[in-house]
Order: C-alpha cells, then structure tokens, then sequence
C-alpha cells in the first residue's frame, strides 16, 4: 500500500496553517536597589507602567518609572524583606484590589487586605486601581441630593450626589468631623461610604473605626487606611483603591460617597516617591504632574446617566493648610478640580462656631440644583442676610450709634449664626433642618435671647415630633413647602411659644 505523497504533504499544511504560538516567556529582572519603599529594578525591559510586579520574596510592586536601563517600582507592603539582586517578575497585569459587598464593615490595608482582625474578605472580584474616569457621554448632571445632616452645608453649600466638595482648612478645625457626620447621616440614605485614611496615625484611624461602629454606621462603610507608619507606595496607591472599590459600587447602579482624608498627605507621599524616582522637582519640590495625579483621581468621581445604570460617587476630598493660607500650590489646584470647598475657620472654630464654616469662602458650584425645594425656598434669603450680617459686623466692632435697622440685622445675624452651629455626632433630618430654618427666616427667633436659642431649637423639634407629627412627616415625604403647610406651622409656633416655652 503506498503512501500518497500529496495526501500527507496537504495535511501538514493544514497542521501548519492552524497552528498558533502559545509560548509564554515570563521577564524576569533584578532589583538593584531599594530604599523608602521604592526599588530600582533592571531587566523587565516590557513592563508597562502601573504593572504588577511579583518579587522573589512574594511581596508586590508597581511599576511607577520606566526608563532606558532601569524601572522605578512602589513596593506594596514593607521593603524589608525586599533586598538587592532578588528576581524580579512582570506579570503583564495591572495592579488590582478585591471589590465587592464583601468589604463593606471591613478595614482595609492599601493592597485591599483586611487588618481589622475580622478574617480574610471572602470575595472573587477584583478591579483595577488605576483607571480612567467615565467618558462624558456616560454622564449626566447632578440632581440629587447629598445629606450631610449639617444645616451649615446643607442649607449654605448643598452637596449633590455625584459631585466633588473639598474640605479645606487648618490642622483641628473639625474637617474630619464634617467627613464622619456625613458617613453617619448615610444611615437612611441608601449611599455606601468609603474612608481613605492617608499618613494618619493609626490611632486616630482606629477611633473613627469606633466612632462608625458606635453610630452604627460601618456596616455601610469600608475603611481603607494607609497610616503615617506605612510606606509613601501604600499612602500613595490608598485613593485609588478607595475609589477601585467605590467604582464597582457606582457601576451597580448605587449612590457611593468616598472621602479622602487627607490629600495634602497623599500630596507629600507622592512628592517623596517622586523625589527617590529622581523625577525633577518643581513648584514646593512637587513633581510637575501633582495636579494630574489629583485631578485623575477626583474624575472618577462621577453621576453616571441611566443608560450606564445611573449610581454615583461623590468625593469629599480633604485638605489641610497652613495658616489659613489656600492659596499654596496643592490647595490652589484642588480648588480648580472640585466642584466647590468648605472653608473651616481657626478663629470661627475658637469662637465656638463649630462647625467652624466660614460662609464667605464656601461655595458649592452644583448643589444648589441638587437641593430640595423647601431648602431652596430658604437658603437664598438666609445666604443673603448672613452676608449683609457678617459685613455689618465687621463694622459695628468700632463702636457707634446704631440705627434701629441695623440692630435689628446684627440681632438677626447672631440668630442664624446660633442655629447654624451643631453639634457633633447630631447629624439633622432635612425635615428637622426646614423646620428650624423656617422659624428663623420668618423672624420668630428674634424675641428669644441669643443664649437660649439652641434650647429653642431642641425643645421646638421635640414639640413638632410629639404633637404634629403629620407636618415633619409630610416635609419629609413632599421635599416642599406649600402656603397651606406654612399656616400649619406658623400655627404649631404660636401655640409652641403660647403654651410650652420659657425663656429661662
Ligand atoms: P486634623 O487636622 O488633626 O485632622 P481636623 O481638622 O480633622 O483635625 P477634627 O479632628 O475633626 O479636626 O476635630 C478637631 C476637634 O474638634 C475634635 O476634638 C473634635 O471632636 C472637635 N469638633 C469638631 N467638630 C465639632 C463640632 N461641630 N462641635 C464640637 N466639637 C467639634
Ligand atoms: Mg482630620
């Protein structure tokens, strides 16, 4: 029997034509320095920027800086067990967290491992650190609200959901608190949170755990900390995988609110890296792309349009200055990049107006549209009358005769300055925040003396619940202020005043 030359010859083609390379070669370099968490590693001539590296020892790198000879990586985790001429491998992957509801309640380290000593997460999703914001056509505008429970911010600077507002002000002026109240308010809001801690000590991450815990309030909340013990790689990376788990929420359809606390540490961190990666330095030693590393980041935060499942994130980042100055390099571009700041006052603070919001420099660029109508109806009235207050006050402190109507704006102006001040932890209902508002634009504070209007406010709301219950329910179910609702309480003032109120 022979054999068909052809035959066989056809079929070789055949094998040929169908046969497809599946080599993998895995580069492998070598480190060839390392120090403050950062190693020079030669030989991974393919690696990407924002890579994943594998280092002998197990531990994790990124690749930061690539350059002709060498690669710069940040060492996820402690450099200690890194050391000079281990091997080095790519693994042509970006970097990646764990994502999921299964962080939710969870601490988490900056590579997304849990340190709360509650066991491993148990979820298989990861999601890339770094990544591109959401195109604009996959956006819409922002059109509802974000409730601090502040009556200064929602009233003055409404936030909406979707948006970014920068916290900014001096060390211990209550930036932080802002950021806690906010998170603790979510409670009935259906909005998610996250935490960054960035260069804190981790005693003071470890009390805002509790204080989220006391308040109920983790059980919606992931913690992500990067404390002032770990290295400026993990610091600097804690944002981004902040905001990973935040974008697998936001693209499930859900509202997610992320805070970073703060951005002036993360600022350092990367100016450190930058510094050991011999990046040229500029304006403050900066590197000259400090202000795309922020904006890159507060993109991401965005209100997607129904088509792309409508969820959220909106981004409270923090900034702390020095001397009240917002006018320094990092601050300036935040500013430019956000949607409007809070700015927290040492001297407001030590006067006892806490929260310490300066109302002059505040602005919230978006929210106003996001506001409820019964908060709208209100907070162009007061906005104006705290301004002509603040002015006028500035003046009266040289002393003279004062006209009639200008007692009467300076009596007015302390009123709104009283019940704009709150407590910590006493985050307020919209409908409690209407109420209250309405009594003091309406003038029914102005025979109350100044240092028994909080008690005012307290024993008023607890009246409104206990006796008319159905006008703070149908505040909160209408989100408006109709003329037949005005009688109703102009109605539950006077008897409040006529029947349950002493002024001492
Ligand atoms: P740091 O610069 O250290 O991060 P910070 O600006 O974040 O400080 P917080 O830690 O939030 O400030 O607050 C400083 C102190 O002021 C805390 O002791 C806090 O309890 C107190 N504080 C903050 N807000 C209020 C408030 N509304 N009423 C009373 N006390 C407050
Ligand atoms: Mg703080």
């Amino acid at each position: 029997m022979g054999v068909n030359l052809a035959d066989i010859s056809r079929e070789i083609k055949e094998q040929i034509s169908i046969f497809t390379a599946k080599s993998s070669v895995v580069e492998a370099g070598t480190v060839i320095g390392v120090g403050d968490g950062i190693a020079r590693i030669q030989g991974l001539h393919s690696a990407k920027s924002g890579e994943l590296l594998t280092l002998a020892s197990g531990v994790r790198a990124i690749a930061l800086n690539l350059e002709a000879d060498s690669i710069g990586a940040a060492i996820m985790g402690s450099d200690a067990q890194v050391k000079e001429g281990d091997i080095v491998y790519g693994t042509g992957r970006p970097a990646e967290v764990p994502v999921g509801d299964a962080m939710l309640g969870r601490i988490v380290n900056a590579i997304g491992q849990a340190i709360d000593n509650k066991g491993i997460i148990d979820t298989d999703k990861t999601r890339q650190i770094m990544r591109t914001a959401p195109g604009v056509i996959t956006r819409k505008e922002v059109s509802v609200p974000l409730q601090t429970g502040i009556k200064a911010i929602d009233v003055l600077v409404p936030i909406g959901r979707g948006q970014r507002e920068l916290i900014i002000g001096d060390r211990q002026t209550g930036k932080t608190a802002i950021c806690i109240d906010t998170i603790i308010n979510q409670k009935d809001e259906n909005v998610l949170c996250i935490y960054v801690a960035i260069g804190q000590k981790a005693s003071t991450v470890a009390r805002i755990a509790e204080t989220l815990q006391n308040a109920n309030a983790l059980q919606y909340t992931t913690i992500v900390a990067a404390t002032a013990s770990e290295s400026v790689s993990l610091q600097y990376i804690a944002p981004y995988v902040g905001c990973a788990i935040a974008e697998e929420w936001m693209e499930a359809g859900k509202d997610v609110l992320i805070i970073y606390d703060d951005l002036s540490k993360h600022a350092v961190a990367y100016r450190t890296i930058s510094l050991l990666l011999r990046r040229p330095p500029g304006r403050e030693a900066y590197p000259g792309d400090i202000f795309y590393v922020h904006s890159q980041l507060l993109e991401r935060a965005a209100c997607m349009s129904d088509e792309y499942g409508g969820g959220s994130i909106t981004a409270l980042p923090v900034i702390e200055t020095l001397e009240g100055d917002i006018s320094a390099y990092i601050s300036t571009n935040v500013i430019s990049i956000t949607d409007g700041q809070i700015y927290l006052e040492t001297e407001l603070f030590n006067d006892g107006v806490r929260p310490a919001i300066n109302p002059g420099f505040s602005v919230s660029r978006v929210g106003g549209a996001a506001q409820v109508s019964a908060m709208r109806r209100i907070s162009g009235p007061l906005r104006i009358e705290l301004a002509q207050y603040r002015e006028l006050a500035s003046f009266v402190q040289f002393g003279s005769d004062l006209s009639a109507d200008t007692l009467e704006r300076l009596n007015k102006g302390e009123r709104i300055v009283e019940i704009l001040k709150q407590a910590q932890f006493r985050p307020m209902t919209i409908e409690k925040q209407v109420l209250i508002l309405y009594v003091l634009t309406k003038d029914h504070l102005m025979d109350i003396p100044l240092n028994v209007v909080r008690r005012f406010e307290r024993e008023f709301l607890r009246f409104m619940d206990n006796n008319h219950g159905d006008i703070v329910k149908e505040i909160r179910e209408s989100n408006d202020m109709t003329d037949q609702m005005e009688e109703r309480i102009e109605a539950a003032i006077d008897e409040f005043k006529r029947l349950h109120w002493k002024n001492d």
